[in-house]
């Protein structure tokens, strides 16, 4: 990278400041350093989800991969052509549109530690995942609401919210057992909801009533079936973020998500219109930036 676009790519970050409550106001800013920084980072992998996490200490995690493999050549952004080891993986559930990015990133990379909900799905993409990451040599942990793990020695946790412990014994896979895990540094969140529903998202908010975070992961892509009024209120403070292809034959996202997050007035961003969406926060200032 030549350094006219380093800071032509830096010039176009911004700060959402929580001014008041739920308002808040962008302004540029020059970049500010990156050591300090958790980012967070939602690919624009088309029709799917795949995002990405590397804290401060440079503990990388990648949640979800989006259909196909368009997911490596994203991941050549943040990472270093020589880094080959991703310290976590969370697949939130066995669908492809989530899933076949990261056989990808198995196939590619290292990966240390994965995260998913144990429960398969009877397709030919899921036997591969279960075969691969027996075969990686990773710690597998099948999570449920309540698991936490902390990283960088605390400084960044991340909940698991759902699905509930009594789910394990499923045996088929399915957008409401999602993992939804929430990522928080300091006094901000971010909360990855895979494609549960809008019923899912009202029974997790009453068992986690204090639940908030500052960037929400609209869930199932915008659909018309998620964004329950208080869990997104709640849970999309400063914006919210939603992962989808463009013209979508599903019809992602929704006119009714679209006009909630519009009631609440919660900065959308939309990887369709905006590319690459890439929050940094220090822990208490969010930054934003996007990038075709
Ligand atoms: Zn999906």
């Amino acid at each position: 990278m030549d350094g006219g676009e380093k800071k032509h790519r830096f010039a176009k970050w911004a700060i959402l400041a929580l001014a008041v409550a739920d308002l808040f106001v962008w302004l540029a800013l020059a970049e500010s350093g990156r050591q300090n920084f958790t980012e967070v980072r939602f690919f624009d992998v088309g029709q799917g989800d795949a995002a990405f996490v590397q804290t401060a200490r440079g503990t990388q995690i990648i949640i979800d991969g989006g259909p196909g493999n368009s997911v490596l050549e994203k991941l050549g952004r943040p990472m270093p052509f020589y880094d080959r080891q991703i310290d976590w993986m969370i697949l939130s559930h066995p669908d492809g549109d989530h899933l076949s990015g990261l056989l990808a990133v198995l196939e590619n990379y290292r990966v240390d530690n994965i995260v998913w909900s144990g429960i398969g799905k009877d397709s030919a993409e899921c036997r591969q995942w279960e075969t691969m990451i027996a075969e990686e040599g990773a710690r597998i942990f099948e999570v449920s609401a309540r698991d936490k793990f902390t990283l960088d020695g605390g400084a960044v946790v991340v909940e698991i919210l759902s699905p509930e412990t009594e789910s394990a014994g499923a045996k088929e896979g399915s957008n409401n057992l999602s993992v939804v895990a929430r990522i928080i540094h300091k006094n901000r969140a971010f909360l990855f909801t895979g494609d549960i529903d809008a019923k899912k998202e009202e029974l997790i908010f009453r068992a986690n009533p204090d639940l908030r975070a500052d960037v929400l992961k609209i869930a199932h892509h915008g659909s018309k079936y998620s964004a329950n009024e208080e869990f997104t209120a709640g849970s999309a403070v400063a914006a919210a973020v939603v992962s989808c292809g463009k013209n979508n034959r599903y019809g992602h996202p929704h006119p009714e998500t679209l006009d909630l997050l519009e009631k609440y007035d919660i900065k959308t961003l939309r990887t369709d219109e905006d590319g690459n969406i890439v929050f940094r926060t220090d822990g208490e200032r969010i930054f934003l930036r996007t990038e075709k």
